[in-house]
């Protein structure tokens, strides 16, 4: 019996009855992404066509999926929603905060111990509020995921951006901030600009040493980083029904590297077989009986060019394994150019290491042919010229993969096999030799290789490839090795050539598992207590924002101006931060401290007004609060753009920053600073920034009769007491500025709880 079976019943229950009620109102055939969207709107049913790319529509998701760094803030804020349990099927998966060194056996002890305080309070929250927890070694969130509770036409949100891999088995899955999982847990609708589509045709089929990840580091290349943005991207025709589903996965994964809003797949043989493997034969059984609804309508796939808003093609016949880098997952060489490419551009072409896992490629697919290129390079005596790390995707793949020999095969090439867990694909590796920050090159077949991403090292060169390309390199000890012409130097001094690899879609002899590090939660959790230690640097429970008292805002004071590109990396960056994301006093001390001060082109160091003293951002922010004095952020386009983290609305919040006035906003932060009770404006005339001064104290005028479309006044008063005022516009709705009223928008679900 699958987790979901009697929630995924109730889905398909009305399914077809909105798809086809959407067919109608759009009055064409209707893509699968589509289908979904409208069979999952908050209302049920529309009586207006969206329009992708401009209408905001309210959804409700199937499920919230969070993992340990992120679910810490999620779960702070749902604890304020004052509600029982979660109103959705929810799950937390500890896979981020484990560091791979020396080995699973060593290393999942140690992250027990080191972060315990966290795992207990994640435990028990989701004990107490009716959350699936998943204990740290039980896996990936997203191979979890796909194991347990994916479903063909379902839709999820998760706290991780790549929540988008299990459209791999037919679902619209979205990464999203901690603020908005905490919204749908508490029986609220998600919001979503209706996405552009991207269709793409997939014909042919994966032969030799290609893979699926080679279908998606193509594409990677031709759409690059942002080609996505805004979009779903649906992959269709024969070469997509040829695909594993876990193969399908990998592809949906990445689809976060080129900034899509997620990918899918229509329902067919592969998703069922996966189904089936995985213990879930009602869920295969519910979905054959609506199939129809579980895939784009066929006149769409006839005529793709109709019906996308772009089209890509790809001959899976002809496709070649690629290597995607180094710094970045869409700079595509195809392996046949990559020996040529890297000494034309001076890339370190010895390997040091050669990484198989992540949530991208962990698969049990994955790991059997990477597995048959290891094997080869025991049989034919060619040991392995670099290092070998493995993270398989889950205790049910390890315990299966080890059981079938395919560790045992690694283990023999004298591989690290790391914790079922992110490890290196997050940072979380503790390199030997990393602080050296020599240049080196590795291989890995994950899906992000910025600068410092795996080791900390600015200067480790990082290729994305498939699990079997990453072996192959592996053995070579080269980048520039293609295993499909070139031979290698066996121990008898010959020239042996390595054989395709060759793997399983699924475990001949099934799954299997002792443990797979589930808990689930109390039937009725009132009387579970959730513990945080006052004293605790990490957690720190949250107390509600006050809300607004009444008036205009005066006397706030310039905290910055901030110039050029300002992220959420910026405002609240993550690397080292990233233990202090439950406790939010602590981690503001890192709030803005990557923005740029107009008036002296530094980070973290602006102004006091009060003392006339330049310092850190965050200490100068504390020295207004103590003096009970607001004040305000000052920013330049597309403010707050990056990941969709509430820490960079909350901190500011925290600190007693009021306001924050840019030219114009990244639409999630925007949203996040709205949800905190924050005031978030835009200049009416985007010249007006150059009129703010450095020690300028500043007047919001027209808050009591706050209302949308309304204007706000702005009156700016300088140090040498002329004054100037303009027009600032905000984009607040009826209920937003009820949010900015009550604090935050959890003060008013809280009120609602309770009454
Ligand atoms: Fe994110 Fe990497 Fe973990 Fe996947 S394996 S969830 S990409 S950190």
């Amino acid at each position: 019996m699958a987790f979901d079976i009697e929630m995924i019943k109730k889905v398909y229950a009305t399914f077809g009855e909105r798809v086809n009620a959407a067919r109608e109102l759009v009055g064409r055939p209707l893509t699968l992404s589509e289908k979904i969207l409208y069979a999952h709107l908050w209302d049920g049913k529309s009586n207006k066509a969206f329009t992708r790319g401009a209408d905001y529509v309210d959804f409700a998701p199937d499920r919230v999926a969070m993992q340990d760094a992120t679910a810490q803030m999620a779960l702070l804020q749902f604890m304020q929603a004052g509600r029982p349990k979660v109103a959705v099927p929810s799950s937390v998966h500890c896979d981020h905060l484990i560091t791979a060194k020396l080995g699973a056996e060593i290393d999942l002890p140690h992250a027990k111990t080191e972060s315990a305080e966290v795992f207990d309070f994640l435990s028990s929250v989701s004990n107490k509020y009716g959350i699936g927890f998943w204990k740290p070694g039980a896996g990936i969130i997203h191979q979890v995921i796909l194991e347990n509770y994916a479903f063909p036409g379902g839709m999820m949100i998760g706290t991780d951006s790549h929540t988008v891999n299990a459209g791999g088995l037919g679902m619209l899955a979205i990464g999203v901030g901690g603020a908005d999982a905490c919204d749908v847990m508490a029986g609220l609708p998600w919001e979503l600009k209706f996405p552009k589509l991207i269709g793409v045709k997939l014909t042919g089929k994966l032969n030799g040493w290609t893979s699926a990840k080679d279908v998606i580091l193509k594409v990677a290349g031709i759409l690059t980083v942002k080609g996505g943005t805004g979009a779903i991207v649906e992959y269709f025709g024969d070469g997509a029904i040829n695909l594993s589903c876990t193969g399908k996965g990998t592809i949906c994964n990445m689809g976060a590297e080129i900034g899509a809003t997620t990918s899918t797949f229509g329902y067919d043989d592969s998703m069922e077989r996966y189904l089936r493997a995985t213990n879930r034969a009602d869920v295969a059984e519910a979905a054959n009986a609506i199939k129809e609804h579980l895939t784009g309508d066929a006149e769409v796939y006839a005529q793709p060019e109709k019906y996308f808003d772009q089209l890509i093609e790809i001959n899976l016949d002809e496709l070649e394994p690629y290597l995607n880098g180094p710094f970045t997952p869409d700079l595509a060489t195809p392996i046949s150019q990559m020996k040529a490419v890297a000494e034309a551009n001076g890339w370190p072409t010895k390997v040091e290491w050669g990484l198989i896992g992540s949530c991208t490629n962990s698969s049990y697919e994955d790991l059997s042919r990477a597995a048959s290129v290891a094997k080869q390079a025991i049989d034919k005596g060619l040991g392995k010229k670099a290092e070998f790390g493995i993270n398989p995707g889950s205790e049910q793949v390890r315990y299966t993969a080890d059981r079938d020999g395919l560790l045992g095969t690694f283990k023999d090439l004298d591989a690290t096999i790391f914790t079922n867990a992110c490890g290196p694909c997050i940072g979380m590796w503790d390199r030997t030799g990393a602080e050296k920050a020599e240049k080196n090159t590795i291989v890995h077949s994950f899906n992000r290789n910025f600068a410092k991403r795996a080791d900390g090292n600015p200067n480790t060169y990082a290729f994305v490839t498939s699990p079997e390309i990453v072996a192959a390199i592996a053995i070579a000890g080269d980048l520039g090795f293609n295993p499909l012409t070139d031979t290698l130097t066996n121990d008898k001094g010959e020239q042996v050539k390595l054989d395709e690899p060759t793997g399983w879609e699924l475990p001949e002899k099934g799954y299997a598992v002792e443990d797979a590090g589930f808990q689930a939660p109390a039937e009725d959790g009132s009387n579970v207590e959730v513990k945080v230690s006052p004293t605790s640097h990490r957690l720190q429970l949250l107390d509600p924002f006050a809300p607004w008292e009444g008036t205009d805002l005066k006397g706030l004071k310039l905290l910055i101006k901030a110039k050029g590109k300002c992220t959420t990396d910026h405002i609240s960056m993550a690397g080292p931060w990233l233990k202090f994301r439950g406790h939010l006093d602590n981690i503001s001390n890192n709030m803005l401290i990557g923005a740029v001060n107009y008036f002296n082109d530094k980070t973290d160091d602006i102004k006091n007004q009060l003392t006339g003293e330049y310092g850190p951002v965050p200490a100068t922010q504390r020295a207004y609060k103590a003096q009970g004095i607001g004040s305000i952020v000052v920013g330049d386009e597309n403010y707050g753009e990056g990941s969709s983290r509430e820490h960079a609305a909350m901190e500011p919040r925290h600190l007693g920053v009021r306001a924050v006035l840019v030219k114009s906003f990244a639409r999630i932060h925007e949203t996040n600073l709205k949800k905190q009770g924050m005031l978030g404006l835009t200049f009416a005339d985007k010249e007006d920034y150059n009129k703010i001064q450095e020690d300028d104290t500043i007047d919001i005028l027209g808050l009591t009769e706050f209302a949308p479309n309304k204007p706000l006044t702005l009156v700016l008063h300088h140090a040498d007491g002329s004054t100037e005022q303009f027009d600032v516009n905000h984009s607040y709705n009826e209920q937003q500025i009820e949010w900015f009223k009550a604090g935050g928008a959890l003060n008013i679900i809280r009120k609602e709880a309770a009454a």
